[in-house]
């Protein structure tokens, strides 16, 4: 039977990869949007096609849907978009995913929460499980995201223990490719942009903090069987494979233009210092790992870029 599908933020990054699985699949699905962070043209080959809807609507406003199964992905997700209006990002956090919690518990939904890895703060336990409780500052610059999504985890278990509402709870690690904007302020985007305009690569601090980068195909994968599976989780979704920020900026310059010079900036305020997910759980309770290396998910994401820079946009 085809599933009715919400995706919340379905115009972003993510949620437009999301789509076009659903939709390859033959499923309905309405994407639903603010288009803060989100681009028509991520979705406008599905427009007018009959399983597709397109809802312009914020989160923070509660609406009423017939659907089986929300996959709540609304929220920005680089820091340069999650800081520039930090009390919005907090209300995205909490009462979009109340109001969507709350349209699943009114129409027997399930519900996925795109939730992070920034749940670990800056981690004092590496590499991260999912029983690790995290470490993060409650009044910093991240903490609107942070702590929005923390709030957001406990929202998804309380209507699960108050009303027996289905949820699915996926901790995404850092994840890249095709359609992040140019001007996401994400590192992998930023350093393709920088290498193809012949600037150099901005290191934020010396470049040793790390991070564990995951192509977005596999991400899919993974959030898909998490919720078609019978696991509430936390569960983590990432590529394990740990690189420094400056392993990354030497292997993006290396495939575009290897003169490029590397600057540093200064390192931003509570910027974790390393992350990388333990995947054990996603292995034995979904068959997922990744299969997408870095330099492997570069490729696309070059070249895509490569053709967007070119038509100007
Ligand atoms: P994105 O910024 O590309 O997409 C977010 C989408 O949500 C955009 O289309 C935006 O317009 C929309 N949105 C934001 N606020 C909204 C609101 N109040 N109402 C309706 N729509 C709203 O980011 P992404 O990388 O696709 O991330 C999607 C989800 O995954 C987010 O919840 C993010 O926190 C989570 N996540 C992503 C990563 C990653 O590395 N990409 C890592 C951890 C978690
Ligand atoms: N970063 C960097 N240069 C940039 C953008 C980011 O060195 O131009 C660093 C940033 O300080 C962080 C890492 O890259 O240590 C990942 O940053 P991003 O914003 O992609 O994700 P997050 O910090 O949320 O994991």
């Amino acid at each position: 039977m085809t599933q009715r599908n919400l995706i919340t933020g379905g115009a972003g990054f993510l949620g437009s990869h999301l789509i076009d699985r659903l939709m390859e699949a033959g499923e309905e699905v309405i994407c639903l949007d603010n288009f803060y962070t989100g681009r028509k043209d991520n979705i406008r080959h599905w427009l007018g096609h009959p399983n597709f809807e397109l809802i312009r609507h914020d989160v923070t406003e509660p609406i009423r849907l017939e659907v089986d199964r929300i996959w709540h992905l609304a929220c920005p997700a680089s820091p340069v978009h999650y800081q520039s209006n930090p009390i919005k990002t907090a209300k995205t956090s909490f009462l979009g995913t109340y109001n969507m919690l709350g349209l699943a518990r009114r129409v027997g939904a399930r519900l996925l929460l795109a939730s992070t890895s920034e749940v670990y703060g800056d981690p004092e336990v590496h590499p991260q499980p999912e029983s690790y409780r995290g470490c993060v500052n409650t009044i910093g610059i991240r903490s609107c995201y942070d702590e929005g999504k923390r709030i957001a985890e406990t929202l998804c278990f309380d209507y699960q223990r108050m009303h027996g509402t289905e949820i699915r709870v996926m901790r995404i690690f850092n994840t890249y490719g095709p359609r992040m904007l140019p001007d996401d302020g994400r590192v992998v985007s930023n350093f393709i942009v920088q290498a193809l305009q012949g600037h150099p690569l901005t290191l934020y601090g010396d470049g040793s903090q790390t991070r564990s980068f995951c192509y977005v195909d596999d991400l899919i994968e993974g959030m898909i069987r998490l919720m078609n599976g019978d696991h509430t989780g936390p569960i983590n979704i990432g590529n394990p494979g740990e690189f420094t920020i400056r392993q990354l900026a030497e292997r993006v310059r290396d495939r575009i233009q290897p003169s490029l010079e590397l600057t540093t900036q200064p390192l931003p305020q509570d910027d974790p210092l390393q992350r990388q997910p333990v995947i054990d759980l996603a292995r034995e309770l979904l068959s997922w790992e990744p299969t997408v290396s870095l330099d492997e998910g570069l490729e696309p994401t070059i070249a895509y870029f490569r053709e967007r820079l070119r038509e100007g946009h």
